[in-house]
């Protein structure tokens, strides 16, 4: 995790060439805080960028697939994808340029421009209470220990629940609340 800066993204060195489809829209960068997911293009705000594609596996599996619990994108209860590559190199922001719609389509959530790292604030997609993380992404409003959705607070619930970039099974238990308000 590392701020979104252009400067700070000079300092990191190009360790991983991307083979497949993905070679000229990405690259991944090793940077202060391990690899993180470049565009080489400009992206406009609401522009779909890439659907997140990997094996299905549940909670159990999640932990017996990788050493890195962050790579898995939780999509349901007891559901996650495997991401594949270079999707699961993408890191977390407390103050995201990009959000997942409709579970697996990552969109910007503003302009970006060419050499920018994507992030996306990972406690939109988590509803497990297992994960937590350490954040370090010197934005203003970072929240320091990155958790569940459910641990957010109510100001950046409502923003993230307004801009539909909640995954479903977790947007679906506060609509109930909304509506028996
Ligand atoms: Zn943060």
């Amino acid at each position: 995790m590392k701020s979104s800066s252009l400067q700070a993204i000079n300092t990191c060195n190009i360790k991983v060439n991307l083979s497949n489809n993905f070679r000229n829209i990405f690259y991944i960068a090793e940077c202060d805080f391990g690899k993180g997911l470049f565009s080489k293009i400009d992206i406009r705000k609401e522009e779909n960028i890439f659907n997140f594609t990997g094996k299905l596996i549940t909670f159990k599996q999640t932990l017996e697939a990788t050493d890195n619990f962050g790579d898995p994108l939780q999509i349901g209860k007891d559901l996650y994808i495997n991401l594949e590559e270079p999707m699961r190199f993408i890191n977390h922001s407390c103050n995201p340029n990009t959000g997942i719609i409709n579970d697996v389509t990552l969109i910007a959530l503003r302009d970006i421009q060419a050499g920018e790292e994507l992030y996306f604030d990972y406690s939109t997609s988590i509803d497990e209470d297992y994960w937590v993380m350490q954040c370090m992404c010197g934005e203003a409003n970072c929240r320091k220990t990155i958790k569940d959705f459910k641990y957010l607070p109510v100001q950046a619930k409502q923003k993230y629940l307004n801009l539909n970039i909640v995954q479903k099974f977790i947007a679906v238990q506060y609509q109930k609340i909304a509506t028996n308000v």
